[in-house]
């Protein structure tokens, strides 16, 4: 029996979604269900008339918060920024070889990747319709390359299907589309459709499912041509006598439903990860840099926990532990305040901030997520499977591995995406120390790709419920928490305004934490030219 979604509600929806279709189209629905629009971003935003000596502290340096100090600075502001960490970019992060990472408890990794590779454990690819990131990408010169979300010859995978032997997407993918379009031209043929189609379109719809899904003349999907240019050869065609070509056979319907693997064949089809993505050449931080060099010396102060937000009336007095000389405390101040510290954070900062927006900083918990580097001795996967770039899913606690979609064909090492979870799988690895994650990532990926266990060197992984800096990993809204409280936490209130990808309908993306920090400061300096 066929459900209509929409007699469910969204959070219904999404538990289920979670339930049968594994923790990435969970990620892929949660941040976009609903939300699907292409970036309103239409240029640079334009600061006009002069904001009269104002000065603004902008707490935060993700990019939220460098955008916002670039677009302020620009506009003549006096600008101040703190920031945790000792660098810029908060979530758009990369580890390379001799980075260190504390997370909360204590547990440091010492990154061991070779020179030249890296995890993004944040934010690893950029849709072309994230106007403003790509903007600011071009603007400041930072290069960007395809990341390659979709990939036929990588491998889908169930431990309980075709005896946990990994199947390539391609076959998976032809097979479904193959066997509806059949089943469809049969009931097509045999007059089911005739209430709902005209004679006429009854023609169209079959010429159009023999090209969809690889049909031959009969309608039938079987072993063939049409079949094997999708699904592939068992022998490919090659030259002269011995180049005879051996078609394939289509996995039966029953078995493929079984399986379960047509859960991960519709994902690149969704609007976020539909090609053309990119990445920054050597990681997602190259952005973030590119914004702080732009934005110069002395703007930004590094190893600044902001530990408490004062409103005085005409102004914000922000306290703060300085890093650099443990034990210090500072205070900084200024006019105005933009605040882009994530919602899990700062609703344990002591601040003046009014019940409303306390009530909406207290509603948005963080989805909790982990990803897992291994460095590899040889891109084996390039080399023995013809793998370059992409992702491969499986039912197993890993949820995807993603190959690196750079250097393709490089004779020397390479760094995996081993691990990225949802939910509960994301707790269960947050809750083990990060080498014991790592160990599991790497025993869970030689059930997809045996030559792990004599190919891996080295691992780093990131549970992001135990970064001290973000505590989670998005912000989740509900439709009912936005209702009640998106207005009020977007709100001036007093001297203060929050930005950030919990203030934006992109939650989880670069772009909502850009344009929410566009608008914001829009609205600030409305109200700054008009007093
Ligand atoms: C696993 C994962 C995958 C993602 N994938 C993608 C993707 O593929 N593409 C994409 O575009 N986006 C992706 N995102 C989302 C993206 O990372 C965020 O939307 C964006 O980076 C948020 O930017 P921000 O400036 O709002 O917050 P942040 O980047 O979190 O910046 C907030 C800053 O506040 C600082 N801070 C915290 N506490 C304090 C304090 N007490 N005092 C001073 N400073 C403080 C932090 O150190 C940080 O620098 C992903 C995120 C995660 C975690």
């Amino acid at each position: 029996m066929v459900e209509d979604a929409s007699r469910y509600s969204r959070r219904r929806l999404l538990s289920m979604i979670g339930a049968t279709a594994g923790a990435s189209v969970m990620y892929q629905a949660a941040s976009s269900l609903g939300f699907a629009a292409e970036s309103p971003y239409r240029g640079p935003v334009k600061l006009e008339g002069s904001p009269k000596g104002a000065s603004v502290l902008i707490l935060g340096a993700g990019v939220a918060g460098l955008a916002a100090a670039l677009e302020l600075t620009k506009a003549g502001y006096k600008v101040q920024v703190l920031e945790y960490r000792e660098k810029p970019g908060g979530r758009s992060w990369t580890l390379r070889g001799g980075d260190r990472y504390a997370e909360l408890g204590g547990a440091t990794q010492e990154v061991g990747f070779d020179q030249g590779q890296y995890l993004n454990p944040g934010p690893w690819r950029i849709p072309y319709h994230h106007h403003a990131v790509l903007d600011y990408c071009h603007r400041l010169g930072v290069a960007l390359e395809p990341f390659t979300q979709v990939n036929y010859n990588a491998l889908v995978h169930a431990r309980d299907a075709f005896g946990g032997k990994p199947q390539r997407y391609r076959t998976v993918a032809a097979d479904f589309q193959g066997q509806v379009a059949e089943l469809l031209a049969k009931v097509t043929n045999k007059g089911a459709l005739d209430g709902a189609v005209t004679k006429e379109d009854q023609e169209i719809l079959l010429e159009a499912l023999r090209e969809w899904g690889a049909l031959e003349k009969d309608l039938s999907f079987r072993p063939g041509e049409a079949c094997s240019q999708r699904r592939g050869y068992v022998k490919d065609p090659g030259g002269g006598l011995s180049g005879v070509p051996e078609h394939s056979k289509p996995v039966a319907l029953g078995d493929l439903l079984k399986s379960g693997l047509w859960r991960s064949i519709g994902i690149g089809a969704g609007y976020e990860f539909q090609t053309t993505l990119f990445q920054p050449v050597g990681g997602m931080d190259q952005i973030p840099r590119a914004m702080a060099k732009a934005l110069g010396e002395g703007v930004i102060t590094y190893n600044a926990k902001v530990t408490a937000i004062r409103q005085t009336g005409g102004g914000v007095t922000v306290t703060w532990a300085d890093g650099a000389k443990p034990g210090t405390t500072r205070t900084a101040s200024a006019d105005w305040c933009l605040c882009t510290i994530p919602l899990s954070v700062l609703s344990q900062i002591d601040k003046d901030v009014s019940p409303a927006m306390d009530a909406a900083i207290n509603a948005v918990p963080y989805h909790a997520s982990v990803k897992v580097g291994l460095q590899f001795k040889r891109r084996f996967w390039e080399q023995d499977e013809g793998i370059y770039g992409g992702i491969s899913y499986t039912d197993l606690p890993i949820t995807l591995i993603s190959y690196p979609a750079f250097g393709y064909g490089s004779p020397g090492k390479g760094v995996l995406l081993g691990a990225y979870s949802w939910g509960p799988y994301a707790y269960e690895f947050t809750a083990l120390p990060p080498e014991e994650r790592v160990r599991r990532a790497v025993e869970f990926g030689a059930e997809i790709h045996p030559q792990y266990k004599a190919e891996f060197e080295t691992g780093v992984a990131v549970g992001w419920h135990r970064v001290p800096w973000t505590l989670g990993c998005f912000g989740a809204w509900t439709e009912e928490s936005r209702a009640e409280h998106y207005k009020n936490l977007c709100a001036i209130d007093g001297r203060l305004l929050l930005a950030g990808e919990h203030a934006s309908y992109l939650p989880a993306w670069q772009e909502g934490a850009i344009l929410s920090a566009l608008d914001a400061v829009t609205r600030l300096h409305q109200r700054v030219v008009s007093l």
